[in-house]
């Protein structure tokens, strides 16, 4: 049944494989920049001090057990998740305009809104294309067409600036057709690191609300980004605020170092209108015999951690000092390692190392040059330039920035 012809070999994950090499690599000054994942200032993973505290109160919870969640999941958890995107006094919240799923982390909750929008997407005036910005998270091209919907791009990442091709981005908007879906990353673009400004970000609403495309955000690293869970919600604030029906993939594996656990959430909000809670509850609905037939019940014991954060204000502020914690040595690697590169006279100008944001540095780096950093220096990372800034540390930025110097001259 099963012929290579009906079922070819499929290539490695390229980051897998990128993994993988960097393992087999006996050198003591390799360096692994492929990685999505926090890593400490010893390029270790970080448990977050605040989830060890959740952890030993989840445990000796005399009331906590095994069985299933309902299958819209923890509402305790939900129902924050929603307050930590949208904001505490959020009206849509308040006016019953939100519907919340917990859901397999990130990917799950992209997963479950394409397969939504798939069934649902389709009353007069809806296009079902999907435009993804070019580049994305090389997993939305794989979610959205698994559910068959079209794909489309807008242009996105200006290789001059190594900023954001605005008019670019606008333009493929503005020529897309009406009703179309729009992927949007909330913060911390993945992969360049660009994300637009707010000035920018209403711009976009703006040409968005005149073309009545419906946006998709994908907010992966809320909190982790700026180290302001506040700020790094202002985008989908500001679309909510302007009164569009959206949709949100809200994963915690970033933000809360659960990356295992699979804690995420996916929210639909609807328009402020007369039948705004009559369409929630509808499409809540929906959601749940999709999730029923997708995994049943999500999984319980991250959730039950970021719930017991989320729901605690002293916890709450805790974490927050943790997310200062890891956005903060990024931050500092950003500023190093544009210095060392600026003090060792690297040709080319580096202010974009800096400039960008979140987890990634979308360095300008050709296949080339990545390629010798590899094979000379063993250093390991996409071959479209991209870094971890998480996987630069104190020890190993001045080996990388000479690296870097030596195969760019
Ligand atoms: N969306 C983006 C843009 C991401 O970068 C990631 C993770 O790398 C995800 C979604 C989903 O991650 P997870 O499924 O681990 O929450």
């Amino acid at each position: 049944n099963f012929p290579a012809e009906v079922v070819p070999q499929a290539p490695e994950d390229p980051l897998f494989g990128l993994s993988r090499a960097y393992k087999a690599d006996p050198s003591p000054d390799k360096i692994d920049l492929g990685i999505g994942a926090y890593r400490d200032d010893n390029a270790k993973p970080w448990v977050l001090p605040v989830v060890k505290k959740a952890d030993e109160i989840l445990r000796n919870d005399p009331d906590a057990n095994h069985e299933y969640l309902p299958i819209a999941g923890l509402a305790s958890l939900t129902s924050k998740a929603a307050e930590l995107l949208l904001g505490t006094n959020a009206p849509a919240i308040a006016e019953k305009r939100v519907a919340s799923v917990q859901t397999i982390s990130g990917t799950g909750a992209v997963h479950l809104g394409a397969l939504f929008l798939s069934k649902f997407y389709k009353a007069e005036g809806a296009n079902r294309s999907v435009y993804l910005s070019n580049p994305t998270w090389a997993n939305h091209h794989q979610i959205f067409s698994n559910v068959g919907l079209p794909l489309a791009t807008y242009p996105y990442f200006d290789k001059e600036t190594k900023g954001l091709d605005l008019d670019g981005m606008k333009a493929a908007l503005e020529n897309a057709p009406d009703g179309s879906i729009v992927l949007l990353h909330a913060c911390a673009h993945n992969p360049t690191g660009v994300d637009p400004t707010l000035d920018q970000w209403r711009e976009i609403a703006a040409l968005m609300k005149a073309k009545k495309h419906f946006p998709f955000f994908d907010c992966a690293y809320q909190g982790f980004a700026s180290g302001d869970l506040d700020r790094d919600a202002a985008a989908i604030r500001l679309f909510v605020e302007e009164g569009f029906e959206l949709v949100i993939a809200q994963s915690f594996a970033k933000n809360f170092g659960l990356y295992g656990q699979r804690a995420g959430c996916f929210h639909f909000v609807a328009a402020p209108s007369e039948e705004a809670e009559d369409i929630t509850t509808r499409v809540a609905s929906q959601l749940a015999i999709l999730q029923r037939s997708e995994i049943s019940n999500p999984p319980i014991y991250g959730a039950r951690i970021a719930s017991i954060i989320l729901n605690d204000p002293a916890l709450f502020a805790e974490w927050q000092e943790n997310l200062r914690t890891m956005s903060g040595r990024i931050i500092e690697m950003r500023k190093a390692l544009r210095s060392k590169l600026e003090e060792l006279g690297t040709p080319g100008q580096w202010n974009h190392i800096t400039d960008q944001i979140g987890m990634f540095s979308f360095t300008g780096l050709t296949e080339a040059q990545v390629a010798k950093l590899r094979t000379d220096f063993h250093v390991y990372m996409t071959k479209n330039g991209r870094i971890s800034m998480a996987g630069l540390n104190s020890r190993n930025i001045d080996y990388f920035a000479r690296a870097v110097d030596q195969v760019v001259r």
